[in-house]
């Protein structure tokens, strides 16, 4: 399996530092809206990733955080005259819906930075007793970047160029830095900002600490990889890389994977400029799998542009595989029951061959766009051979075929239908006993729990009514 390592630049063989076992972290969103699909395609992409890597018999310890401690979280909560964990807990909430709804599945652990506070100042401590962090007169706590002599080696950026244009960088305030590229771990607080104590000052950390800390705290000092969208590479990586590897004494990620963005009317989709879709509004359009498809159906390094004839597209393609399949499904039922015939044998061996190409392309840097086509001659090749007296036998490996492939990249999962079993159910109980016995942080687990499966529940007059997010 080969992965593009934005570290080398080149397509590397993966050899995980435990063999079987891959420890990968992924940079997840600020929590303060909606997520939009440009947000969504690290999250569809990476799942996808660890699909494949668990379809090759890995074992993935997949971490996620949620940024919930922010700039535009305060904001948002100052507007609304509520807390900021109103708001970072709400939009964590709506994000796990969407990810259920876009069968990305949750990770291994999804940790929040305000939870993970202790192990950024052991961090910030540690960088600062070995020389590589200092504190500022009003208490900020920075980064010594030039101490770190690897510092521009993900980014490929030289520190001499960087310094050249590094005056500009300096913003009012900040003038106290030894050196412009010098970065913020730890900030004090302001008026109406949550704070926690440190021994620099009562503050926040600054952004990039909290992923060099979740990453340690939940995979350890060395990583296999370390993935997110391609504008994370400068400054949020660059800084994560100086942060760990100058406090660990460890190199810290083996493989650096990044999306190209998603763009629309070929500038980047995002907040700030306005040009953006929710994932929300494109489901209330579009079966979410279909979104799933219009993603997968380009390479991640490539940009892709959205527009509403490629969703079109999509939604052919995503179709074509699922009329495949019901239609297997249907022949099924009246399916004769004989043995497979030599010829059935002989066609279910070829069958399984697409499935060498499919490998083939996710192996060559998770080409999605050629293991889609793969499915597609697959589903060509079902089509032409499923016959209305073929054995069910031979149907059912067929569609075997069809949705284990399908299922790699996420796209159908037969097996969702089953989540509403006993295990739910014991959950709900459980979280009603929870509410009974005042344990409202363990019922509110629960009920996020259920979310990210696609599950959610309403307290009503008559009880709790158990809804499927997803149609
Ligand atoms: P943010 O909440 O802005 O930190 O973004 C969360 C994740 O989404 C990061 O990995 C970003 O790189 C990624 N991201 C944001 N906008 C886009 C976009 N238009 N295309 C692809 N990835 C994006
Ligand atoms: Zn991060």
């Amino acid at each position: 399996m080969k992965i593009y390592n934005t570290l080398s630049k080149r397509k590397e063989e993966f050899v995980p530092i435990e063999e079987g076992k891959v420890r990968m972290y992924v940079c997840g969103p600020t929590v303060y809206d909606l997520i939009h699909i440009g947000n969504a395609r690290p999250m569809i992409v990476f799942d996808t990733v660890r699909r494949y890597m668990e379809h090759k018999g890995l074992e993935v310890n997949y971490v996620s955080n949620f940024t919930d401690v922010d700039d535009k979280i305060i904001k948002k909560a100052i507007e609304e005259g509520v807390d900021a964990s109103v708001i970072s807990e709400r939009y964590i909430a709506e994000c796990r819906k969407d990810m259920a709804a876009m069968n990305v599945r949750p990770a291994t652990a999804h940790p929040l930075a305000t939870q993970e506070i202790d192990g950024m100042l052991e961090m910030i401590r540690t960088l600062i007793d070995k020389g590589h962090a200092y504190r500022a007169e009003d208490g900020t706590v920075y980064f010594r970047t030039r101490s770190f002599k690897e510092y521009g080696k993900l980014s490929h950026k030289n520190l001499d160029d960087l310094r050249g244009g590094s005056r500009s960088l300096l913003v009012s305030g900040e003038e106290q830095k030894e050196d412009a590229l010098d970065f913020v771990l730890w900030k004090p607080k302001k008026e109406g900002e949550p704070s926690w104590e440190s021994p620099w000052c009562d503050g926040r950390p600054g952004w990039h600490i909290e992923c060099s800390v979740m990453s340690k705290r939940y995979l350890g000092d060395e990583i296999d990889i370390h993935a997110g969208g391609e504008d994370l590479v400068f400054p949020h990586h660059e800084n994560e890389i100086a942060q760990s590897e100058a406090a660990n004494g460890k190199p810290f990620a083996r493989y650096w994977m990044h999306n190209a963005f998603l763009n629309i009317d070929n500038k980047k989709m995002s907040k700030s400029l306005g040009n953006f879709f929710t994932v929300r509004d494109i489901g209330k359009k579009y079966d979410l799998q279909v979104l799933r498809f219009f993603m997968l159906s380009a390479h991640y390094r490539s940009p892709l542009n959205f527009s509403a004839e490629l969703m079109e597209a999509a939604k052919n393609g995503y179709e074509r595989i699922v009329t495949c399949v019901e239609n297997l499904k249907y022949l099924m039922e009246k399916a004769p029951e004989r043995e497979m015939s030599g010829e059935e044998n002989t066609l279910t061996a070829q069958a399984k061959g697409f499935e060498d190409k499919f490998d083939e392309a996710m192996d060559d840097d998770f080409n999605t766009a050629d293991a889609i086509a793969a499915i597609f001659e697959l589903v060509k090749f079902a089509n032409t051979y499923a016959k209305a007296d073929s054995s069910r036998a031979f149907l059912e490996a067929l569609k075997e075929e069809i949705v284990m492939l399908s299922d790699i990249c996420g796209l159908i999962t037969e097996k969702k239908e089953e989540a509403l079993d006993g295990e739910i159910l014991k959950l709900v109980e459980e979280r009603q006993q929870a509410k009974k016995e005042k344990n409202f942080a363990r019922a509110d687990e629960i009920r996020n729990e259920l979310l990210a499966r696609g599950i959610a529940l309403k307290d009503t007059r008559e009880g709790v009514k158990i809804e499927r997010v997803q149609g």
